[in-house]
Order: C-alpha cells, then sequence, then structure tokens
C-alpha cells in the first residue's frame, strides 16, 4: 500500500536532516510518495507569507507530515509557523517518547518515558494584555472591582484559559495511546493546590476520564514536585500528561534525561492529521556543513510510521538507529564522548550507516 506524506524541508540544518530522514524511510521499503514543500524565511521574503495556504493544503491532503526545523526570525512580526501549523491544523495533542539508547550520553540507561503535552490552551492561548495599554488598565479595574484583588497598575496580563472538552481529549488521547502501546500507566501533571479553576479542573477532568480505562494504573503529581522526581527517579513514569506551559518545560527536562535535543523525537497529533518533528530548532550555526545529527528527525520518521501503521518498517527503522548509536563509529560529534572527536561523520554518513543496519 502506497502512502501519501508531506515532507517540509525545513531551513537551517532542516534540508540535511530532512534529506537523511527521508533516505531512511525509503530504505525500510515502505511505499512513501512524499509531496515536498517549504515554509519559512526564504518563502516569506518571495511570497509575503512563511506559511502559504499550499502548505496548509498539501497536509490537509495528505493528512500526515514530516517537518523539519523552521526559524523563527526574531523581530520581524513573523509569527512561529510551527505554532501557526499547530494551530491551523488543531494538533492538540504533542507527543515527545523519551527514551535512553545505549550509546547516547546520559545520566540514566534505562528510562521510557512518553510525554503527551497539551498544545492548544493554557497559557499558549495568545491572550496577552501588555503593561500601560488603556486595555491593560481597564483589564485591571475590572478584576479588582469584581474579586477585590489588587493588581499594580504597572503589570502585564497573561490569560491561562483551561477548559473542560480540551482537557478531556488530552487525557483521552493519552490513555488510549497507553492501551495501544501496552503501557501501564498515567500520571496526570498540575499545579491544582495554587490553580484550582484552572489546573484543578484539568485534573478532575483527568480523575473523571481515568474511570472509563480501569486497565490503565491513573495517579497524579503537583508539578514541582514532578520535576524533582524525574530527576531523582525517572525510572518511575510511563506516559506523563500535561497541561500545555508544564508540558512544553518536563518534555526539554525529559529530553536532557535522556542525552539531549539530538535524540529527542515528537509528533504534533490531532483529530485526523499529524506532524511529526524533531524537538530541537535549525541550529543555523550548523547549517549547510553536513554535522547536524539527524537522529531526532530520524526517530519522529519511525513515529510517524508507527502512526501510518507501518509498525514492522518503525521497528526495524528504530533498531538500526539504536544499533549505529550503540556502536558509536558512524555517529555525529555530538553522540562521541569528547565533542572535538575527529572520527565524527557527517549526517549524510551517519544515515548511510543506519541504512546499510536495515540491508
Ligand atoms: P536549536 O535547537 O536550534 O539549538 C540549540 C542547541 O542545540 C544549539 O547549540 C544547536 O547547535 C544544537 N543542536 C540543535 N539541533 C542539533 C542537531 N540536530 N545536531 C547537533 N546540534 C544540534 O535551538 P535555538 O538555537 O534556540 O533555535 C534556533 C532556531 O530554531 C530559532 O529560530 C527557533 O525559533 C527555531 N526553532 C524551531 C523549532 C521547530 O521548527 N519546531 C523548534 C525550536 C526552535
Amino acid at each position: 500500500m502506497s502512502h501519501d506524506v508531506t515532507l517540509l524541508k525545513g531551513d537551517g540544518i532542516g534540508p540535511e536532516i530532512a534529506r537523511a530522514t527521508r533516505e531512511c524511510i525509503d530504505a525500510t521499503g515502505v511505499d512513501i510518495k512524499w509531496h515536498i514543500e517549504e515554509a519559512g524565511i526564504d518563502v516569506y521574503e518571495k511570497e509575503g507569507d512563511p506559511l502559504p495556504a499550499r502548505v496548509i493544503d498539501t497536509i490537509k491532503k495528505t493528512k500526515v507530515a514530516i517537518k523539519a526545523p523552521i526559524t523563527t526570525p526574531v523581530g520581524t512580526g513573523f509569527r512561529s509557523v510551527n505554532v501557526r501549523l499547530r494551530k491551523e491544523l488543531d494538533l492538540y495533542a504533542c507527543l515527545r517518547p523519551c527514551k535512553s539508547y545505549e550509546g547516547v550520553n546520559s545520566r540514566y540507561d534505562d528510562i521510557d518515558i512518553v510525554i503527551v503535552r497539551e498544545n492548544t490552551e493554557d497559557l499558549y492561548a495568545g491572550i496577552e494584555f501588555e503593561e500601560g495599554n488603556d486595555e491593560t488598565m481597564k483589564l485591571i479595574r475590572f478584576i479588582e472591582g469584581m474579586k477585590g484583588a489588587r493588581i499594580p497598575m504597572d503589570s502585564g496580563i497573561s490569560i491561562k484559559p483551561i477548559s473542560i472538552a480540551r482537557s478531556e481529549r488530552i487525557v483521552r488521547f493519552a490513555f488510549d495511546y497507553a492501551i495501544e502501546n501496552g503501557r501501564e500507566r498515567v500520571t496526570a501533571v498540575h499545579k491544582a493546590n495554587i490553580m484550582k479553576y484552572s489546573d484543578g479542573l484539568f485534573l478532575k477532568v483527568a480523575r473523571n476520564v481515568a474511570e472509563d480505562y480501569p486497565d490503565i494504573e491513573f495517579e497524579d503529581r503537583i508539578v514541582d514536585n514532578m520535576c524533582m522526581q524525574l530527576v531523582q527517579k525517572p525510572q518511575l513514569y510511563d506516559v506523563v500528561v500535561l497541561p500545555n506551559l508544564y508540558g512544553d518545560i518536563i518534555s526539554d527536562l525529559c529530553a536532557g534525561l535522556v542525552g539531549g535535543l539530538g535524540v529527542a523525537p515528537g509528533g504534533n497529533i490531532g483529530e485526523d492529521m499529524a506532524v511529526f518533528e524533531a524537538t530541537h530548532g535549525s541550529a543555523p550555526k550548523y547549517a549547510g556543513k553536513n554535522v547536524a545529527n539527524p537522529t531526532a528527525l530520524i526517530l519522529s520518521g519511525v513515529m510517524m510510521l508507527r502512526h501510518i501503521g507501518e509498525t514492522d518498517a518503525a521497528r526495524i527503522l528504530e533498531s538500526a538507529v539504536a544499533d549505529v548509536i550503540r556502536e558509536g563509529r558512524h555517529v555525529t560529534f555530538d553522540l562521541k564522548n569528547d565533542r572535538n572527536d575527529h572520527t565524527a561523520v557527517g549526517t549524510k554518513e551517519m544515515a548511510d550507516a543506519i541504512i546499510r543496519k536495515m540491508s
């Protein structure tokens, strides 16, 4: 069976790791018809929009995409293409597996945590009031009048909406993922003791949803305690579901626990569409040098293969990546014990070694 998949080449190191990823996926033998698209600063300069409608349309048609990183220039009024994609396609779940691979330098060698982050609300909803604006003053007076709470007039304000419907869909996503992937436990993370009506609502919904999944163990943790537990005994955690902000922070913390951004894949998933991408950015200083580590995007490709039902190919590609990393010969500089090790290979050579493992 042939699959249609959009490939967004990205910029910075994007095109190099996108090519490496495509070649590795093609080498699994899965029949993929690639729809190549571009977005980002170059497209913005040519067309006035870094994410033209045709790119969105292609993803809507293929339903599945792999996206290499895209630079968000600072101070241009150019909104992040990454955030726009998640919003315009309603990719409400950010899935980040954080798994130890032998050969990657890290403090632990036995972690297998999956982070499920809500992607659409919380403090990231973009409802912000700038310090000093008339509307901000009006809001402060309104809140004071209604709640009797004193807010300094020189405050900036960000709103944190958390809804029943969106909490329910992300927690259900986490439980369904746990069932489909043979996981045993879901942990919901929050600060419900302080933010009773936002995080408290998230927790209440999570507890209700958990009752529909009696075969999966459920527990909750307050976010500060969770940070300490993850550092001290990360092996205790399995699937972890969080509202947007905590999810953003904890997924990077977990990426750090398993060896950093170079090996951290991800997927943004909606009702009927999904965009898979590495956690890291476009690393502009390495652009065009054939030195960037392609692992995180290739592992995002493994997630994509599982998503489209090609589970055998996913397993074969993941174990080829794991073999190459464990052997430690054909790996990029960041996977060497000494980053100046002159035996490090380039992006292309690491991908070629992965492909050889599958032949
Ligand atoms: P970054 O992830 O690009 O880089 C952080 C550090 O990790 C740098 O030292 C970088 O060189 C290194 N690094 C990252 N990926 C690597 C790889 N594959 N191999 C080897 N080293 C690697 O983060 P940043 O510097 O904060 O961001 C750069 C640009 O990327 C920004 O414009 C940012 O907005 C964008 N960004 C995009 C995405 C995305 O497309 N999803 C995500 C994060 C950042």
